[in-house]
């Protein structure tokens, strides 16, 4: 059964099931096992190579357990991302830590851990001679920033000449070597050209860059061994295709790089968007339907609570929405512009604009694709709303769905809480 008929019937079952109150996000469990087989798969030229999924894409300890279960890693980037990935099971040298704001704490509790860190500054490579100590467990790496240039998104472009991350390679190439040369437990080079538009082309040129300043430490002794690919993988979010494919991305970098197959280093990989994203969506009930100028309009219960960037920047992150019935089963009928609204409490909540879709009634659904990362794994508490519940889901030869809970939807007791009820009374008084 293809990744759309498991959808299909996951729909059905969960409006089956009253798990769409009001609002829920889906993962399909076999497709996460399909999306790492094709990684695996993919990069096994390059030899040795430890995968890992950036956290921040979908932060879920059940997600990252049953990544790990898969031989994937974690690449964390918080003490938050840190220590859900440590509650999934998931620590030491299974996990990499990249963060352009490491504190020394966090630093200090890699390196106890043997978590592979990868330095952003030359600051934070000072704050590392502190704590390192003669032999660490970790391995150790600095971020570089190639100055490749930005892709189409330019908030997530990052390896522009002006970026925040890592060190800008330019501006500082010697400097990088001498750091190298003044610090024999730095062995390896981290790069990520950046997420979403940028085409597999200018990631494997970011990747030629690194390669090639490994090649120049290593000159004289052999001290980088690793190289720290990051992910970036873009995603098709305009059809139920996946986009460009793991294999396509390593084809695109061994023509670049050849070498990259001679075994000489051994690679990371930080994949998020497109291990994650094709294998979830949302699904929302209609609650009330109106006019306004002539425009039909569905109110739902997913605004930018859930998808913050596509109601922000909607010309970036477009989603596809389905229209279903009651029952879960996509809906037919005369397609007609209709926006669909968030219940967050500002004119820009939107998920979609004029989008042509069988006409809405209260008590549909509306399916947005494609939100398995950075969507309801990236919740904004805007308007106090809560986090939504999210099931995994797999489906038998025969159809049957099984729905296994990856989160609680977040109670009223836990956003009271969350809003500093316990100082309630503790201001001066006024
Ligand atoms: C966000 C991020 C990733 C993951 O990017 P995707 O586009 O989700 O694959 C990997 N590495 C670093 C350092 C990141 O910041």
């Amino acid at each position: 059964m293809n990744r759309t008929d498991r959808k299909l019937r996951a729909l059905a079952a969960a409006a089956d099931r009253d798990l769409l109150d009001p609002l829920a996000g889906f993962v399909d469990l076999a497709g996460l096992r399909e999306a790492v087989e094709d990684l695996t798969k993919a990069f096994a030229p390059l030899g040795r190579v430890q995968h890992t999924v950036a956290a921040k894409a979908c932060g879920l300890a059940p997600v990252l357990r049953y990544l790990a279960d898969l031989g994937v890693d974690a690449e964390v980037a918080s003490p938050g991302e840190t220590a859900v990935a440590e509650a999934a099971g998931i620590r030491g040298a299974r996990l990499v830590l990249d963060s352009p704001a490491k504190t020394t704490a966090e630093l200090a509790h890699a390196l106890a851990e043997g978590t592979a860190i990868n330095a952003d500054n030359f600051q934070e490579l000072a704050r590392i001679d502190d704590l390192v100590g003669q032999d660490p467990r970790s391995v150790l790496g600095l971020r570089i920033n190639p100055q490749v240039g930005a892709g189409r998104i330019g908030d997530t472009s990052t390896a522009t000449a002006t970026s925040k991350f890592g060190i800008p390679l330019r501006d500082n190439r010697t400097r990088i070597v001498e750091a190298f040369a003044e610090r024999p437990w730095l062995t390896r080079l981290h790069v990520h050209v950046g997420s979403q538009g940028c085409p597999p082309e200018l990631m494997a040129e970011g990747v030629a860059a690194v390669h090639d300043l490994a090649e120049e430490i290593n000159t004289h002794r052999r001290q980088v061994t690793s190289l720290d690919l990051g992910g970036g993988l873009p995603v098709d979010f305009a059809s139920e295709d996946p986009g460009p494919t793991y294999a396509d991305y390593v084809a695109t970098l061994l023509a670049k790089v050849p070498a990259l197959a001679d075994g000489r280093y051994s690679f990371v990989t930080e994949f998020g968007r497109s291990l994650l994203a094709k294998n979830g969506f949302l699904v929302s009930t209609v609650e009330y339907t109106k006019v306004a100028g002539g425009r039909p309009i569905a109110v739902t219960h997913a605004g930018a609570q859930v998808a913050a960037r596509t109601v922000l920047q909607p010309e970036h992150w477009p989603l596809r929405l389905t229209a279903l019935d009651a029952q879960g089963r996509p809906k037919t009928g005369l397609e007609v512009p209709q926006d669909i609204a968030g219940p967050l409490c500002f004119a820009g909540d939107l998920l979609a604009k004029e989008r042509p879709l069988p006409l809405l009634e209260p008590g549909d659904l509306v399916v947005a694709h494609d939100t398995g990362a950075y969507y309801f794994g990236a919740h904004y508490a805007y308007n106090t709303l809560p986090r939504p519940a999210v099931h995994g889901f797999t489906v038998s030869a025969h159809g049957h769905v099984e729905f296994t809970p990856i989160r609680r939807a977040q109670s009223l007791a836990e956003l009271v809480a969350d809003a500093g009820a316990e100082y309630v009374g503790a201001l001066p008084e006024a």
